[in-house]
């Protein structure tokens, strides 16, 4: 059994869903589908979110384009104006949820809204496929990925979903499922989200708990390249990579996997494929568990709107391990993810992703105990393999702020 993941991109148009089409057809046998909302509708429905907690009735607007942006797929597909049941029943869900009264829990809120991009994807393709002779079974992922109540980063109840999942998923009758990336359901079937982009978590999730062969993750670009061609030229194709490097790249911030989809892979040895949906005979980057060492390329990965706190303590201690677990403490209430450290006698500088709800009460806390020094919009570049080129390269002209270096790796904070 194989598990297929397509991204926002690969589904984001009619032409899109009609070559995922080939794409599976190339591939025989049982495949499960995970299916991420089409283009850029998760973040369309992010604003539904905000608008809806602030009871702002602009709401409404967003709605409708979602909706347009929907029937539009499903006109194209049918080849012309449908009503599909399904499609319709989900989005007067979502209307009466907006109509309804909120909470006073933002994350929950956030969750319930935001999941409808995966339920109208999948259900859209699901049909589109059966009406073309690609026989499938249409699942809902929140019946079987059953996670706790952290809504918006929700955490896996392995055990149970994995008992879940193996019922679920039988191929008694059919050889293919498609069925939700992103989303979860809490044991009293409220819905959760995994985090930004975590449809690939879901498919190495399900490939865990079904002993999936392996993974192969779809997308736009030819696999995992060396930089990002947003803001690098003559990037090159990774060919393979070993587990423990995709972890490496992916945490620093590279976009092409999510960083917890290493784990659930690399614990029952199942290899990744990422692969181009626009030249899928093409052989993509592997990663997998490779004995020998990896002779790579400099990789470079560019992570903005970074945060740098520096922190000394007003008595003029030490920073000892007991000030550096009170401050991670902090980080760990607010959700933080910390991406560089660095430490002296009376500093403690970390550099973290700039929360969206801004840092003023993160510092007034810090400064009870420290005086702190902030900036903010940097960027965060590793190099991993680096050469004294690339790092002359990147920091041409711009002001560094922290730098770190070691064997490998070297890591530079940059205004
Ligand atoms: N649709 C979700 C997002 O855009 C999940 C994903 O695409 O992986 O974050
Ligand atoms: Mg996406």
């Amino acid at each position: 059994m194989k598990v297929f993941k397509f991204g926002g991109a690969s589904v984001s148009s009619a032409d899109g869903i009609r070559n995922s089409i080939n794409i599976l057809r190339m591939y025989p046998g049982n495949k499960v589908l995970v299916i991420s909302a089409m283009g850029k509708i998760t973040n369309a429905l992010e604003i539904v979110a905000r608008k809806y907690f602030n009871q702002d009735p602009d709401v409404w607007t967003i709605f409708q384009e979602i909706k347009a942006f929907h029937d539009g797929i499903v006109a194209e597909l049918w080849g012309e104006v449908t009503e599909l049941p399904e499609l319709e029943r989900l989005f007067t869900q979502l209307s009466n949820r907006i109509k309804g009264e909120r909470s006073m829990n933002f994350d929950y809120e956030y969750d319930q809204i935001v999941a409808f991009g995966e339920l109208f994807s999948t259900q859209i393709i699901s049909l589109y496929f059966n009406k073309t002779g690609l026989k499938n079974r249409w699942v809902d992922v929140r019946n079987c990925l059953k996670t706790d109540d952290q809504f918006r980063e929700a955490n896996i109840n392995w055990e149970l979903s994995v008992r879940l999942a193996k019922r679920m998923f039988t191929f008694e009758t059919e050889d293919l499922y498609i069925t939700q990336g992103f989303i979860g359901g809490t044991l009293t079937n409220q819905t959760t989200t995994l985090g930004r982009e975590g449809s690939d978590y879901t498919a190495a999730i399900l490939a865990n708990l079904l002993d999936a062969k392996e993974v192969s993750i779809w997308k736009n670009v030819p696999g995992i390249l060396n930089a990002d061609p947003d803001f690098f030229s003559n990037t090159i194709k990774l060919d393979e990579l070993s587990y423990k490097e995709a972890i490496e790249l992916s945490y620093s911030g590279a976009k092409v996997i999510h960083p917890k989809t290493i784990k659930p892979l690399q614990n029952k040895n199942i290899p990744l494929f990422v692969k181009s949906f626009l030249e899928p005979e093409k052989s993509g980057t592997i990663i997998h568990a490779v004995e020998h060492a990896l002779e790579l390329v400099p990789v470079i990965i560019m992570k903005k709107n970074m945060a740098l706190i520096t922190l000394t303590p007003n008595d003029f201690s030490f920073i000892s391990i007991n000030s550096v677990s009170e401050v991670f403490s902090l980080f760990a209430k607010y959700r933080l993810k910390v991406g560089l450290i660095q430490q002296s006698a009376l500093d403690l500088s970390l550099a973290f992703d700039e929360p969206e709800q801004g840092i003023d009460i993160l510092i007034s806390q810090l400064q009870q105990r420290f005086e702190v020094k902030y900036n903010t919009d940097l960027d965060l570049v590793t190099i991993r393999y680096y050469t004294p080129e690339t790092i002359n390269q990147i920091t041409n002209g711009r002001q560094i702020y922290v730098e770190q270096k070691s064997r490998r790796t070297a890591r530079m904070l940059l205004k």
